[in-house]
This record gives structure tokens, C-alpha cells and sequence, in this order.
């Protein structure tokens, strides 16, 4: 799938600011880094919020983005590593507060 596409794919067409929480107990849904919006986890399911401590991950967003992203980090969208350090930073400052 390319990048187009997937931009097309997102129910959303401008990024929402979205609120940061820390909740190791919630069961968290993945959304790709790249999506425009991260309000919609991979297996469908709304987030409306992000989460930066999670430790219990929705077994149907794994089982969609398959091992090799948790593993390696690799983006199941592009195949391309996902952002990390200050790429990773600047991402949740742009789409969060709180
Ligand atoms: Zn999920
Ligand atoms: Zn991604």
C-alpha cells in the first residue's frame, strides 16, 4: 500500500490534537505514526486519545500489523522504520496537549 492511499484510508482528513495519557492498565490500540489521524487503531477501534505508557497492547491491532513492526519497529503501512528519538518527540508534540 502507498502513502496516497493510505492518506486516503483515514476516516479523518485533518489531524486531530489529541490528549496524552498514562495508563499501563488500558488495553491500547496501534495506530501507524504516519496516519494523519491516530484516532482510529489499526483493528478499527476508536482511540481518541494516546497513550505513552502502555504495556497491555489489543490483540486484534497485532494480529493486523503482524510481528515485524512490534519486533523491529518497522512501519506495517511503508516497511519503512518508524519514527523514533526527536522524530518521535516532535510527533506527539504536534498531535497532542495535555
Ligand atoms: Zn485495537
Ligand atoms: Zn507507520
Amino acid at each position: 500500500m502507498n502513502q496516497q492511499q493510505h492518506a486516503q484510508e483515514a476516516r479523518h482528513v485533518a489531524p486531530e490534537v489529541l490528549l496524552v495519557i498514562n495508563d499501563k492498565d488500558e488495553i491500547t490500540h496501534l495506530v501507524c505514526c504516519r496516519d494523519r489521524s491516530w484516532e482510529i487503531g489499526f483493528c478499527g477501534a476508536e482511540t481518541g486519545h494516546v497513550n505513552l505508557h502502555a504495556e497491555i497492547i489489543c490483540s486484534m491491532c497485532i494480529e493486523v500489523v503482524g510481528p515485524k513492526a512490534l519486533e523491529q519497529n518497522i512501519c506495517p503501512v511503508d516497511d519503512r522504520p518508524c519514527p523514533a528519538g526527536e522524530e518521535f518527540d516532535r510527533l506527539i508534540r504536534e498531535r497532542t496537549w495535555g
